[in-house]
């Protein structure tokens, strides 16, 4: 199969996670007998330092015109870094949310899933871990807040900043109509997650859901107000399977899920068209506290390309080879500083990456 591939390193740690990903690919290329074309595109800190601006059309169209695109992360220390004295609208994470636009990425999906060998590493009790937890986060990812009306004015001399949280009952439906169809190839659960108590936004939200499950019979639907499922996710993960929701509190519930995993350097993402094209990208930032140093997890990464494979590629035994291959290098006992435990052995990025491709 050929297929061309929009590679972002981005910025931080970006480069070196990428490079291993990548690593990873070309050895299920070279053992599935696939070709993947590689563009490498710049987002973010790079695309301003090349180009003025976090992301150029050109960039853009290179994305569009590839079957998926791989990315690592993007920005920078807001402390120190000189992007952050840019406007607000010239910054890195500026030409992440205008690629998720211009690529219309409205689903956003994470899976929290923990592994039996990083159980260590996960802060929950044991009998609150239970059997462990697998759940997918689906987020809707282009309205809300992050995308509505946003001013800052003065009346009487008293500052006051205005955000607008809109959603339309078109961006509703599409994003659950995903939710459910994920739902259908995991456990049939789907736990919405409002405050319809509330906000007039989730009150629509919730009806619109309603209607979509009503050609889902299969699935079973559940509402969640948002602060419950915050309480939920460390009081009883397990009990999630799909968890839908609107662009904020995925954001914030998807981060929490992560620390409930134990590892932010464990976790994939992937972001959704209406066709098969999606970008896949790490939960995690750029860390910048440690670029450079041969000491960032790839398998956030690695998984992501995973999904690549598995949901814009239609290449679900090779997404299967390269998570089984991750298990089998956390079974042997390697890891990467931010998931080391006692007994284990210590490896740096690049030997993390050479693991698992040699696994594959
Ligand atoms: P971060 O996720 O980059 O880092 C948080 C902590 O986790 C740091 O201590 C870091 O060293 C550690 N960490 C993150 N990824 C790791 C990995 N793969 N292996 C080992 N340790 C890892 O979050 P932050 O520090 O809040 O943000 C840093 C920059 O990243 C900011 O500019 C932020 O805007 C940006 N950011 C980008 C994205 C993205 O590209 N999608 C997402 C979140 C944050």
């Amino acid at each position: 199969m050929k297929k061309n591939i929009a590679l972002i390193p981005g910025d931080g740690i970006g480069p070196e996670i990428v490079a291993e990903a990548k690593k990873v690919l070309d050895k299920i290329c070279e053992k599935c007998g696939h070709e993947f074309n590689y563009t490498e595109i710049l987002l973010g800190g790079a695309s301003i330092d090349a180009y003025g601006v976090p992301l150029t059309e050109e960039t853009l169209e290179i994305a569009k015109k590839s079957d998926a695109v791989l990315m690592g992360s993007i920005g920078g220390d807001a402390a120190t870094s000189p992007w952050y004295k840019l406007e607000p609208s010239k910054r890195p994470e500026a030409g992440l949310l205008a690629i998720r636009k211009g690529l219309n990425l409205f689903a956003n999906l994470r899976p929290a899933y923990l592994y039996e060998e990083l159980k260590a590493a996960c802060p929950l009790r044991d009998e609150i871990i239970g059997d462990g937890f697998d759940m997918m986060i689906m987020r809707e990812l282009t309205g809300g807040l992050y995308f509505g009306e946003r001013k800052t004015i003065e009346e009487d001399g008293v500052k006051k900043a205005i955000d607008t949280l809109s959603y339309d009952e078109n961006e509703i439906r599409r994003i659950a109509i995903k939710g459910f169809d994920i739902a259908r190839k995991r456990r049939h659960k789907v736990t919405s997650v409002d405050k319809a108590n509330v906000l007039d936004s989730s009150r629509l939200w919730r009806k619109v859901v309603e209607e979509v499950a009503k050609d889902y019979p299969d699935v079973t639907l559940e509402h969640m107000l948002v602060d419950n499922c915050a309480m939920q996710l460390v009081r009883n993960p397990g009990q999630f399977d799909v968890i839908l929701t609107e662009n904020m509190f995925g954001d914030i519930l998807s981060d929490e899920a992560s620390m409930v995993t134990g590892s932010i350097g464990m976790l994939s993402s992937a972001s959704l068209n209406e066709t098969k094209f999606g970008l896949y990208e790490p939960s995690h930032g750029s860390a910048p506290d440690i670029a450079g140093q041969d000491k960032a997890n790839p398998i956030a990464t690695i998984l992501s390309a995973a999904m690549m494979l598995r949901y814009s590629l239609d290449l679900d035994k090779e997404a299967d080879t390269v998570e089984a291959a991750v298990k089998k290098v956390l079974e042997a006992g390697y890891r990467t500083g931010d998931i080391m435990s006692d007994g284990c052995t210590y490896v740096g990025t690049k030997e993390m990456g050479d693991l698992i491709a040699k696994e594959i």
